[in-house]
């Protein structure tokens, strides 16, 4: 006889991993997102300083890295969620928004943990295709709502195709949309989105308590290895909710001594963003030149559709480009993996992982 599992296992999607952690060593690793930059040597020191305490749980309240958060947003302590990476926030605002009967509205396609909500919960999933500039429609995600929809998700700048929409399109939406629907702005990558101050939506939490704003400390500052994301939201109630679904010491020791430090370090912060963007600026520019097209960039990593108006012929593409960059030691990510075949999504690295990366691809190609 076989373990019989819960009916729901058959419906959660399997996250689709990038490949290569297996291998040995492949040149170049631009299929995740990742920093290019190890954390800086004070977040490494206080890291260093919080592992012989690890016999002790940690800080289940996470009162330090709540209270420094707090300082650098203008975010009352009591409007913050800490999580396990921002992931842990998005699985825990599904298990407590979700249930079979209601509905969840995203764009597609966005970051590939979205679609794990609804088939966890039960509830479904409405997605709504991105504009011909791989944008959010936002227009069209608002016509989806209606008395059953619990939760809307947008993604700024998008995971995987780099978009960004301005921050006054943002508001007007989050204006339109009632005020029992819970509204998660997945803001991992809007330290690199040149369209606005990253800050500037926190001022929409005051007016919105429906309003979620999801960070993290896996991207800009390089502690993916950790796992600590933030929410900053616009009730206290909603911080209350997601601790209540989740396990109660989800934010390890060392990746809540690590945040901390990593905050007092906004200068290096500043430093990484203006390097990545001139990666963005050189590389779009030679993919260009290479006759690609890649959509207009707002985060640390590009998306390069291999245009054309026969959608097999560029899964084709997809495919062999793929082929070609994984037998020079390039990984990238596919977009048959992502939502939408006929596409690559390439990190930026730094400047001699890109020359690798654009030397391979113009071999390729
Ligand atoms: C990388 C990423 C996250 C962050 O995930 P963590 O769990 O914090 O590592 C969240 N949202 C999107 C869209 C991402 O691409």
């Amino acid at each position: 006889m076989a373990i019989e599992f819960s009916e729901r296992i058959s419906r959660i999607p399997v996250y689709p991993a990038a490949e290569g952690y297996a291998e040995r060593a492949p040149k170049v690793r631009l299929a995740s997102n990742e920093s290019p930059w190890p954390p800086l040597p004070a977040v490494v020191e206080a890291i260093n300083r919080a592992l012989p305490n690890l016999n002790r749980y940690p800080d289940p309240t996470n009162s330090q890295l709540k209270q420094r958060l707090s300082e650098r947003y203008g975010v009352p302590v009591a409007r913050i969620a800490i999580g396990n990476g921002s992931c842990d926030l998005l699985l825990a605002a599904g298990d407590a928004l979700l249930e079979p009967g209601a509905e969840l509205v995203y764009a597609w396609p966005s970051f590939s943990v979205y679609p794990h909500l609804p088939a966890a919960s039960g509830a479904r999933a409405v997605t709504v295709p991105l504009d011909a500039l791989e944008r959010h429609d936002l227009q069209a995600m608002l016509r989806e709502i209606n008395v059953a929809t619990r939760l809307v998700i947008v993604c700024n700048p998008n995971n995987p195709t780099s978009t960004a929409l301005s921050l006054a399109e943002i508001a007007d939406f989050v204006d339109e949309v009632p005020h029992h629907v819970c509204v998660i702005l997945d803001e991992a990558y809007c330290e690199f989105n040149l369209l606005e101050d990253p800050d500037a939506s926190i001022g929409l939490l005051d007016r919105h308590p429906n309003l979620v704003l999801l960070r993290t400390f896996s991207k800009v500052y390089g502690l993916c290895g950790l796992r600590v994301g933030f929410a900053l939201c616009g009730s206290e109630e909603m911080p209350r909710v997601l601790d209540q679904v989740r396990q109660p010491f989800f934010c390890n020791l060392a990746a809540q001594a690590a945040a901390v430090e990593a905050l007092r370090h906004q200068d290096a912060v500043t430093e990484r963003v203006t390097r990545t963007i001139a990666e963005r600026i050189s590389v779009d520019e030679r993919l260009r030149a290479l006759g690609l097209q890649p959509a207009e960039s707002q985060a640390n990593f590009c998306w390069v559709p291999f245009g054309g108006e026969d959608p097999e012929r560029a899964a084709e593409r997809e495919a062999e480009v793929m082929r070609g960059l994984q037998e020079r030691g390039v990984l990238v990510r596919a977009g048959s993996a992502l939502g939408k075949a006929g596409a690559l999504r390439v990190t930026y690295g730094t400047t001699d992982e890109n020359a690798i990366f654009l030397a391979a691809l113009e071999e390729v190609l």
